[in-house]
């Protein structure tokens, strides 16, 4: 099984003029649901406000790929999305002439405090799913990771490592990529236009539901098409509330700080460092020695909800910067950042839960791919898959509301119940995050 339809032809439509679905931003997420709706026939047009895409959320994502979730279903979706970075260029089938995206598997190391008596069911509960997951305790840590500084005392640092995970090396080249690949599939993309309303009119054969008919924007245009999916990222809440269909579930802006810097003692080091997320420390890094970056897993930090992702306060605090850095020194000895660069980004969070909505609304025609929640770069090329499936079989009148679809996942075969990513869904246990 593959993800690209048996009948699939590259831009088989392209001499048609009228899409037949708009996709509401061209992050890794909306470009992502535009290749995979092209490959199964649909005209998608992308509209973003900004001048390219992958400039979003996306640009800053840390794009660490791990499988680490308390929920079966979060580890399907994210072994999926491991299996399609690891064969990128398969997945696309087309060069992009600005460069491909690299899979860096270097590994990802969970260091966890004190004992932790859950981790056995958890690590076993991922490898039911097929994801590769080693417990580590204090000894064996300092014995095959030697770059770490694991004190003898407390004994009690445990280790769970993911061999397969690892970091994509650049997340808007990536986006691009996918955009390439979308617009070999027949996707068009409008660029600089930003979308200021979704529409929609009430269903000639009820009366009473209304069907979206399509967004006008910036410039004034109206754009017809039955189909519209909201994929913006940060200005996920803002969509829904210009489609008047705000979700039960809201979305969020969160703001996030980062360091990032070359690491120059880890340019000729003779072993790769994983990716690292220090839970005892409050910080995770991207091992990358000339973009090594450091950002915070610390429950302490506040979460800071924005109430307008396009005011941001672009300043990182000298709190955040000191904490995060002397921390990563102490533990990586060998890594010292060289001027780190202060960067701010924003998450899409799902505010009651922290896990994405993949879903239609009560608005026909309306759909989201939202609250991504600073985790989903690296399930993203198979959330276009999973939204162009429910898209399609809504189309078909099937009512995803009363019996969830399950979608086989083409590469690793696990059978994804996409109820669990319901709009409606009781808000599910949080797993913190880490990219
Ligand atoms: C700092 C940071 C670190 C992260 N680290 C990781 C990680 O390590 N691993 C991981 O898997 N995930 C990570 N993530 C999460 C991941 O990057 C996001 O889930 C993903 O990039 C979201 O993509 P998106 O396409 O939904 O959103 P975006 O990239 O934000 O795209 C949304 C697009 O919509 C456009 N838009 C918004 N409103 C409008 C409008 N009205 N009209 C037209 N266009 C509009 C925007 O311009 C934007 O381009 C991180 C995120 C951040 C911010």
């Amino acid at each position: 099984m593959s993800y690209l339809p048996a009948d699939f032809r590259h831009g088989r439509r392209r001499g048609q003029a009228k899409p037949d679905c708009v996709v509401v931003g061209a992050g890794v997420v909306g470009c992502s649901i535009a290749l995979a709706l092209a490959r199964r026939g649909y005209l998608p047009l992308v509209v973003d406000r900004a001048e390219d895409c992958g400039q979003g959320s996306t640009k800053l994502s840390t794009a660490v790929i791990r499988q680490r979730f308390l929920h079966a279903p979060a580890v399907a979706l994210a072994l999926e999305g491991l299996r399609v970075w690891q064969q990128w260029p398969e997945f696309l089938g087309v060069e992009d002439p600005r460069g491909m995206a690299l899979f860096r598997e270097v590994g990802v190391l969970w260091l966890l405090g004190g004992p932790a008596p859950r981790l056995p069911a958890l690590a076993h509960m991922m490898e039911t799913v097929g994801a590769k997951a080693e417990l580590l305790d204090a000894g064996r840590l300092a014995g095959r990771f030697p770059q770490l500084h694991i004190p003898e005392e407390p004994s009690t640092l445990n280790g769970l490592y993911e061999p397969e995970g690892g970091y994509v090396d650049d997340p808007a080249l990536a986006t691009h990529n996918l955009r390439v690949a979308a617009e070999a599939a027949g996707a068009r993309f409008l660029f600089g236009t930003r979308v200021t309303e979704v529409t929609s009119r009430f269903s000639a054969a009820t009366g009473v539901a209304r069907q979206v008919t399509g967004v006008v924007t910036s410039s004034g245009s109206a754009i017809s098409a039955p189909v519209v999916v909201n994929a913006g990222g940060p200005h996920s809440g803002q969509i829904n509330l210009m489609a008047r269909s705000p979700l039960a579930l809201a979305t969020a802006p969160v703001r996030q700080q980062l360091l990032e810097g070359p690491a120059p003692g880890l340019m000729h080091a003779p072993t790769h460092l994983p990716v690292l997320a220090d839970l005892p420390g409050g910080w995770y890094c991207k091992p990358d020695a000339h973009r090594f970056r450091v950002g915070s897993l610390d429950p302490r930090d506040e979460l800071d909800f924005q109430a307008d992702p396009d005011r941001v306060d672009p300043v990182v605090s000298a709190a955040f910067r000191k904490d995060k850095l002397s921390g990563a020194a102490a533990r990586l000895p060998g890594a010292k950042l060289r001027s780190p660069r202060p960067m701010v980004g924003v998450y899409d969070v799902t505010v009651a839960d922290w896990h994405p909505i993949l879903d239609r609304t009560d608005l026909d025609g309306y759909f989201v791919a939202v609250g991504t929640s600073g985790a989903w770069f690296k399930g993203a090329p198979v959330i276009g898959h999973l939204m162009a499936e429910l898209v399609e079989a809504v189309r078909d009148g099937f009512d995803h509301d009363r019996t969830p679809l399950l979608v086989r996942l083409p590469y690793t075969r696990n059978l994804l119940d996409l109820g669990f990513f319901s709009r409606r869904r009781s808000p599910i246990a949080a797993a913190g995050v880490l990219g």
